[in-house]
């Protein structure tokens, strides 16, 4: 059965890169039928930040990604939270020191120090030697006596060398001469990520650890760290780095990276998961709009690329564009009427009322914004009067020889026409552009500053249409007086 986790340490927001990672596993566990793991890796306590789990769990249920097993649903491996599972880890811990698989090391910060010092001297990267690997009994029973302190390390190989099969990177051997003996327990008794980590994917039974490329470094000990405790090892897969456009790691200048901030700026979550989605995947062809189901019919690891992904927030907002104006009105009418309320333009008590008007009004600006934020700034007019025209416009179009004129025959015009339907009132200002013989934009560019206050927005004969009859009557006799 497959079995695949999303392991989060609580430091912080979710960020796109650990979205990323939790979107790929899930994609793999539903295509495959299997189950999608959410464990929260907290021990670490300096690290962790208030409000972190609930602002990932909150995340995570925007984005659409619901787990199998983990907090809030627990489930047949639990508990999903790493603290809660200290025994777990001692227990294991007792087994490799009885074993001699791991030992007490009692050396110093002075003493870690000097070793450095020396592998300096021989330019090599610092290893920790494995002194205490070689103390007596005795000695150790002594030092815990005198209540010395202590980490455990695990013994790892001094020669040959570990393969990992990566379903991404493929063949990736590590030298084991690279390797130290790990600690696998900090001198506050508490596991390191590494080991905490193995135990976890095997008690939790996961079958693939699909993670991020930055932990392919700690992946050769924790294989080796399988296999000193007996148990079977799962696949892998590192994806792809995301880096900025300029090819530098991803950081706060680069803009949001956190999904909390891009659902506060007004983005919708069909849009992220869409773009975190092809951060290292494509499903091929030139289609680049495509729905949670559609990935997951088409999602296969060996799709993912082994070159870094580039993050590019330009493209990321192009498509939330898509999404506005494609997907269903009544879902973003409802995601955009905060922001009306917010911004003053519609009453909470009145929302109902008014909802099929904020429906038409939504349905006809959603084509030129990009955020659900500028739907509001897009469609003031619709919901209060104009109290200025924009400069330029009135320089440009206000001043025209015959335009008063022209905006009469355009207002009695609208008078008399039969309905307001965006038809009708087209066809109305066509007849009567052909009547008097001017071109089309001496009276449409005119009106459209007459009655939204603007040089540009939605087609003019949509926002007639909408406005209805009174509303443009009353604006095209207060500009042409
Ligand atoms: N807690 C680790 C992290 O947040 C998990 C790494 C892993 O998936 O093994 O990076």
């Amino acid at each position: 059965e497959v079995r695949v986790r999303f392991a989060p340490s609580p430091t912080g927001y979710l960020h796109v890169g650990g979205a990323r990672t939790a979107l790929f596993n899930y994609y793999f566990a539903k295509k495959n039928n299997g189950k999608f793991i959410l464990r929260i890796e907290d021990t670490d306590k300096k690290r962790l930040k208030e409000d972190s789990i609930s602002q990932i769990l909150s995340s995570m249920k925007w984005l659409g990604m619901d787990w199998d097993e983990g907090p809030e649903i627990g489930g047949e491996y639990g508990p999903y939270f790493q603290s809660e599972r200290i025994n777990l880890y001692t227990d294991e811990i007792k087994k490799l020191l009885n074993e001699g698989k791991a030992y007490y090391c009692f050396c110093t910060e002075d003493d870690i120090e000097k070793e450095r010092e020396e592998q300096r001297k021989n330019k090599l990267p610092y290893r920790y030697s494995g002194k205490c690997s070689h103390l007596s009994k005795e000695e150790v029973e002594r030092n815990l006596k005198i209540g010395k302190p202590y980490v455990i390390r695990i013994k790892m190989p001094r020669d040959g060398s570990t393969e990992i099969e990566d379903l991404i990177r493929g063949k990736v051997v590590v030298d084991n001469t690279q390797l130290d003996d790990y600690i696998i327990m900090k001198s506050n008794g508490i596991p390191t990520y590494n080991f905490a980590c193995v135990i976890d994917d095997y008690a939790m039974k996961i079958s693939h650890v699909i993670r991020a490329e930055e932990h392919l470094s700690n992946t050769p000990k924790q294989i080796l760290t399988y296999k000193a405790l007996g148990y079977e090892v799962p696949k892998f897969a590192h994806l792809p780095m995301i880096l900025a456009p300029d090819r530098s790691k991803l950081s706060k200048r680069h803009g949001a990276t956190s999904v909390e901030e891009f659902k506060e700026n007004g983005y919708l979550p069909e849009t992220l998961v869409n773009y975190l989605t092809l951060l290292g995947w494509s499903p091929g062809g030139n289609e680049e709009i495509f729905s949670m189901e559609e990935t997951i019919e088409k999602f296969s690891l060996d799709k993912v690329t082994k070159t870094a992904a580039i993050y590019d927030t330009k493209k990321l907002s192009w498509m939330n564009g898509q999404y506005l104006t494609r997907s269903d009105l009544e879902y973003i009418a409802k995601e955009a009427l905060p922001y009306l309320v917010e911004d003053g333009l519609i009453e909470s008590n009145d929302i109902e009322e008014k909802y099929e008007y904020i429906k038409r009004v939504v349905d006809i600006v959603r084509e030129k914004v990009k955020l659900l934020p500028e739907i509001s700034d897009a469609s003031s007019y619709f919901f209060k009067d104009i109290d200025e025209y924009e400069e330029k416009g009135v320089k440009k179009r206000f001043t025209k020889d015959g335009v008063v004129k022209i905006l009469e025959r355009g207002k009695e015009a609208l008078k008399n026409a039969p309905n307001f339907n965006v038809d009708t009132v087209e066809k109305v200002y066509r007849d009567l552009i052909d009547e008097l013989g001017i071109k089309g934009g001496d009276i449409i560019h005119p009106t459209r500053l007459a009655i939204s206050g603007r040089t540009v927005g939605p087609s003019l004969f949509d926002i007639i249409s909408v406005l209805g009859k009174e509303t443009c009557i009353k604006r095209m006799d207060k500009a042409i007086d």
